[in-house]
């Protein structure tokens, strides 16, 4: 039986230390400051605050607090879709040509491992600096997100009878998906060190940099690629449950992106100094050197190509997502101006507008008890 009364943990817990000897910590695990003020709006600040991380409120973010909520009602299971026209169709002989085969086995095993790095990267480097509680609330749901996308392919790994550890080892063993990976990591790799703290301007930009490369590449231009890769495929009746998971994935990850996106912009309006010329050139060359990889992932992945989709549409839908987020950062495009290969993508993106996007079943997805199946 559990004992609550008294716990060898609470007999030791430290003494009272004096306001003057408390450390300014970010984590909201410090000792705590029983003389120190109540939190006002205009203390909060997204990176290197000083007030309690501890009080939600006030809200001083709207936008962060509206995406934990509209994260929290698409929510949404990969089991709840069915696999039964997937499995029929990865079983059969001839539904899937050997270039369809090897594009989804690698797509599927870029995602696998992604969706760990990506969920590693917010609760191991970007929780800790992120010195906002409304934006650590988002943070927690995303990263239960991130959970339920690695699950999915747990599930799609299940269902087809794939090969495991191939799938979960793509990211170490087919080159092209490696050299993603191993670029996005580099950027995480400071913030991995015990010791690294924000609060230089050197320093701030290594967390500037590692956000740029998680939300804004990783998620923002390589996630899209490999959306555009398996919706295509579904939108001609293939593959069509993975299609749907992809669809609920695709609408996690552009609020994802957009958090993203609104934690970078309001660190430059804070931080006005991080955004030098220099810098803004550096995001600009890292958008560019992304949308290089993700081609060479193209060509490796799609050599020949198959209706509707080939790498050099992948690479120009790529340079038209890296010309969009540059402007989303306030950023001059990095590609000339491109024109979308996949019109189609922005209606998959919204459930409710589209609803027979592949025909299925589900007509519109609102958290669990409010589930509408046609
Ligand atoms: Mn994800
Ligand atoms: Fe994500």
């Amino acid at each position: 039986m559990l004992d609550w009364s008294d716990t060898a943990a609470a007999r030791q817990a430290p003494s009272f230390v004096p306001q003057s000897l408390a450390p300014t910590e970010a984590t909201g695990l410090g000792t705590i400051d029983r003389r120190g003020g109540r939190v006002s709006v205009d203390e909060k600040r997204m990176i290197n605050c000083r007030a309690d991380v501890n009080q939600l409120l006030p809200l001083k973010y709207k936008w962060a607090w509206e995406k934990y909520l509209a994260g929290c009602n698409n929510h949404w299971m990969p089991t709840e879709v069915s696999m039964q026209a997937d499995i029929a169709l990865w079983k059969s002989r001839d539904g899937l040509t050997e270039d369809e085969r090897r594009a989804i086995k690698r797509n599927l095993g870029f995602f696998a491992a992604s969706e760990s790095l990506v969920a590693n990267n917010i609760v191991l480097a970007i929780y800790r600096h992120l010195t906002n509680p409304e934006c650590r609330q988002y943070l927690l749901r995303q990263a239960f997100e991130e959970a339920v996308h690695t699950h999915t392919f747990q599930y799609i790994v299940e269902s087809l009878g794939l090969d495991e550890g191939e799938l979960f080892n793509m990211y170490r063993e087919v080159p092209s998906i490696t050299d993603k990976a191993a670029w996005a990591l580099k950027h995480t790799q400071h913030l991995d060190d015990p010791d690294f703290k924000t609060g230089t301007p050197e320093a701030d930009q290594a967390f500037l940099r590692d956000l740029v490369a998680f939300y804004v590449i990783f998620e923002g231009m390589w996630f899209y690629t490999g959306f555009a890769q398996i919706l295509s495929l579904g939108r001609r009746n293939k593959m069509v449950g993975i299609a749907e998971q992809y669809q609920y994935i695709l609408r996690d990850e552009s609020i994802h992106l957009n958090f993203g996106i609104d934690v970078i912009n309001q660190i430059k309006i804070e931080n006005p100094h991080l955004w030098t010329r220099a810098f803004q050139d550096e995001v600009r060359a890292m958008v560019r050197d992304a949308a290089e990889l993700e081609a060479a992932y193209g060509r490796d992945t799609m050599p020949r190509g198959f209706l509707g989709l080939n790498a050099a549409l992948c690479e120009s839908y790529m340079h038209f997502i890296a010309n969009r987020r540059c402007a989303q950062l306030g950023l001059a495009p990095v590609f000339a101006e491109t024109e979308n290969p996949f019109p189609w993508m922005s209606e998959a993106m919204d459930l409710k507008k589209e609803k027979n996007f592949f025909e299925t079943r589900v007509i519109e997805y609102q958290n669990g008890g409010a589930l509408n199946w046609e």
